[in-house]
């Protein structure tokens, strides 16, 4: 008898957890068995390791082969387990270098032919070998030195390349900056509408969810798409976790310029494509949203039981998956950015008379749930811009602001110091915000939740938005002002 080990990689929400892989060549008759793994699974792998080793130039082992994957109570649908599988084979057959392999990490599918190919979550096992000193093996064409000190790193490109002296790549770790794609969106391009590029500043300094309501074609999606433009470059930690996302997906070319995600969903998705779930698990919208913003569109067309799922990650920004037998976590800290039509005929407040008849504007509006709306923290009003405003504006192109800058520049650089200004601040005084409010601001954000009878939430969302305001404009300390222009931004 004779025994081999690999450790392969179960992808559990973004992380992973190690599963020996231990191949058992005994007499007996011909046979491959697998332990510990789906019997749909199993199939694949038998298949994809018989064909794969063969057509490598290897022997498959004429004897009873038992190959056990354990722990056996962990999720292993990921595919991934084809290259340690076959590893663990080639080296209880002594077909390859026991003193150089035995005990190594793989993670890998396999083609008949023997290509390895980059799993799904390879980006995963790779973060999480980092710093451990394993040798782990992975599928080749991914720049991995460009993002991650990888010294223990070997790519392969085919399971013949065992047969040779294959050994890490010391490549030197290039953490560069991680330098935003340029946006091209600009908020140059949206004429007027003061009121809700300010709402725009706030939501953008501050991370608030926000909701733009208007009549049709006046510039809500335009709005929102801008926001991103808008957002703080994201940090190398944030750009190593969206691609450890998208190679969950599949995708496994590391990027380092990645803009933050903007993803639009449309009404008809079903709960579990927006949050996630599926055989091997996958994650939802709201994930791949994950340090960006989700944008719903017509939001009072989502149906109630697809909106409800959105309560629990707003306000934790995780989503947990329950499944039959284990539950797993994927990170969801997206930004809500929704947009609805005043009333069902759009027109509600516009210059155009709005057709809609008895209640069914109150009926459209409630039909958004009161809870959701409670965690949207700024409603904003997008009003038609009269066309002969909008020519005005025309005339004044190209817009140039006093200092040479375009209207973008400029807001972009008051964010950039509102934010150094904010963390200089958040270093010298980490009390909960309402601790910080002085006499005054207490007194009166007293006196309005009282007389507006805001709810916990409420209170919470003013005084946190009072706060961005106050950053915004470099002031130390929330004033009854921001609290008025707060409460003025939610205003049900
Ligand atoms: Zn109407």
């Amino acid at each position: 008898m004779s025994t081999a080990q690999v450790f392969g990689y179960a992808i559990v929400g973004l992380g992973t957890q190690i599963v020996e892989v231990e191949a058992t060549i005994s007499n007996g008759l011909p046979q491959l068995d697998l332990v510990g793994i789906s019997d749909r699974r199993s199939k694949q792998i038998r298949a994809k390791v018989r064909s794969a080793i063969v057509q490598s130039g290897y022997k498959m082992p004429d004897r009873r082969i038992i190959v056990n994957l354990a722990p056996s109570d962990i999720d292993k649908e990921h595919a991934g387990f084809d290259l340690p599988v076959a590893l663990s084979i080639l080296l209880a057959s002594h077909q390859i270098d026991r003193s150089r392999f035995l005990n190594i990490h793989a993670i890998g599918d396999l083609s008949l032919t023997g290509w390895i190919k980059p799993a799904p979550g390879q980006a995963l096992a790779v973060i999480s070998s980092q710093g451990r000193g394993e040798t782990l093996v992975v599928g080749d064409g991914v720049n991995w030195g460009a993002l991650i000190d990888t010294p223990c790193l070997i790519t392969a490109t085919t399971l013949s390349d065992f047969k040779s002296d294959l050994r890490p790549k010391v490549e030197a770790a290039k953490v560069s900056p991680c330098s935003p794609a340029r946006t091209t969106e600009l908020i140059d391009d949206i004429k007027g509408q003061s009121a809700a590029k300010r709402a725009l500043a706030i939501a953008a300094l501050g991370r608030h969810h926000l909701l733009l309501s208007g009549p049709p074609g006046s510039g809500k999606t335009m709005l929102a798409k801008r926001l991103i433009g808008l957002l703080e470059p994201l940090n190398r930690e944030q750009v190593i976790e969206l691609n450890c996302i998208a190679s969950l997906q599949g995708t496994n070319h590391f990027r380092l310029n990645l803009p933050r995600p903007f993803r639009e969903v449309h009404h008809s998705t079903s709960a579990a494509a927006l949050i996630g779930g599926g055989n091997p698990p996958k994650p939802g919208e709201i994930t791949k949203a994950h340090h960006g913003i989700l944008f719903l569109d017509e939001l009072p067309e989502f149906s109630h039981q697809v909106l409800n799922q959105l309560r629990q990650p707003m306000e934790s920004g995780t989503i947990e998956i329950h499944r039959a037998h284990h539950h797993l976590q994927y990170p969801a800290q997206f930004q809500l950015v929704a947009a609805m039509n005043p009333c069902p005929c759009g027109w509600l407040g516009s210059a155009r008379p709005c057709s809609c008849l008895g209640d069914a504007i109150s009926r459209y509006q409630r039909k958004v749930s009161g809870p959701i709306m409670d965690r949207i923290d700024l409603q904003v009003s997008v009003p038609a811009v009269k066309p002969e405003h909008l020519l005005e504006e025309f005339k004044k192109l190209p817009v140039t602001e006093p200092e040479g800058q375009t209207e973008h520049e400029r807001l972009g650089s008051t964010l950039e110091r509102a934010r150094r200004f904010r963390d200089h601040r958040q270093s010298l005084d980490d009390r909960p915000l309402p601790q910080q409010l002085q006499s005054e601001a207490l007194a009166f954000m007293t006196d309005a939740a009282n007389r507006l009878q805001l709810s916990g939430r409420s209170i919470q969302k003013v005084v946190s938005i009072g706060r961005t305001i106050a950053d915004l404009g470099l002031a130390r300390h929330v004033t009854p002002q921001h609290l008025i222009e707060a409460l003025s931004l939610r205003p049900n």
